[in-house]
């Protein structure tokens, strides 16, 4: 079962190469055979069914031990959760260097120092490049 829509764009904003909300990934045109990024996407996109799914499961238990009707704005919850928890320095670091790992492994890069420089610079995780690497199991 297809678990994303995928579309290609001209350029992302922000000089990105790729992007991934709720289902929805966008890659930038230059990156259309970059199988590594996609798989990066694809991670960030379980990730989000994954949270949906946890909520659902908590609003459903919620509604089941009767939380006086707070089951429900929970369940509403439930597509934003992920982005919620993105905004958290230790998830965020916790599912990016997850993805990178994966787009390294899955790609086929010559030099894999992009994913060190974006780790330390573009995810305000406040980390130096050789903790990066550190991170990603390159040193
Ligand atoms: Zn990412």
């Amino acid at each position: 079962m297809k678990y994303y829509t995928l579309k290609y764009k001209p350029s992302l904003k922000d000089g990105w190469g790729g992007y991934a909300r709720y289902w929805k990934i966008e890659i930038a045109e230059k990156y259309r055979d970059d199988k590594g990024l996609l798989e990066h996407e694809k991670f960030h996109v379980r990730c989000w069914w994954y949270c949906l799914a946890a909520t659902w499961l908590v609003a459903l238990v919620m509604y089941f031990v009767g939380t006086h009707g707070w089951w429900f704005p929970v369940m509403v919850m439930g597509p934003w959760m992920h982005g919620i928890l993105y905004r958290n320095k230790y998830f965020r670091k916790l599912v990016e260097v997850r993805a990178y790992k994966i787009q390294i492994n899955k790609g086929s890069y010559s030099n894999v120092d992009f994913a060190v420089r974006a780790l330390s610079s573009k995810y305000k995780l406040g980390i130096s490049e050789s903790h990066a690497k550190k991170l990603l199991g390159l040193s």
